[in-house]
């Protein structure tokens, strides 16, 4: 695609695809909006109307720091999984190994769509910090990692 190309718009504060406008509205209507490929966004632009996923534009990732990937992890069970996050198409868990030669912290996750009872659909790897204070700035690093795709 050149950087003037477009399949989708905006118009009224919503995204449409080109041919999902509202009937009587057309490219040409000054309202209309294009969202050009060299255009940057932090997320996908989706159809209001058919839901289509617009990834022809450029996506700017967000980089997460230990203050703002703390709040995407929920509190789970409060046994054996301390915390678990559900980011774009991965799940992360946030666990505490208390058996005595490996105890500490430790981050595990998969694709979403990965079966949870399979072992060999999770990575996993260990977070410095004593219990009740995980280390999110490693944490940070990982995710940023992981949903980087390096
Ligand atoms: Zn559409």
């Amino acid at each position: 695609m050149y950087s003037y190309d477009y399949e989708a718009v905006v118009y009224d504060g919503e995204i449409y695809c080109v041919d999902c406008l509202p009937e009587g509205v057309d490219i040409d209507d000054p309202e209309v909006m294009p969202i050009f490929a060299d255009s940057e966004w932090n997320h996908v632009p989706v159809c209001s109307v058919c839901g289509t996923e617009h990834d022809y534009v450029t996506i700017i990732r967000e980089e997460y720091t230990a203050t703002t990937i703390q709040p995407r992890f929920q509190q789970a069970h409060p046994t054996d999984i301390a915390a678990e996050a559900h980011i774009e198409s991965r799940y992360f868990l946030l666990g505490w190994d208390d058996s005595p030669h490996n105890m500490g912290y430790y981050l595990e996750w998969r694709y979403e769509d990965d079966d949870p009872d399979n072992e060999n659909s999770y990575d996993d790897a260990a977070i410095d910090g004593p219990q009740g204070s995980p280390d999110w700035t490693q944490i940070a690093k990982i995710v940023n990692g992981v949903l980087g795709g390096y």
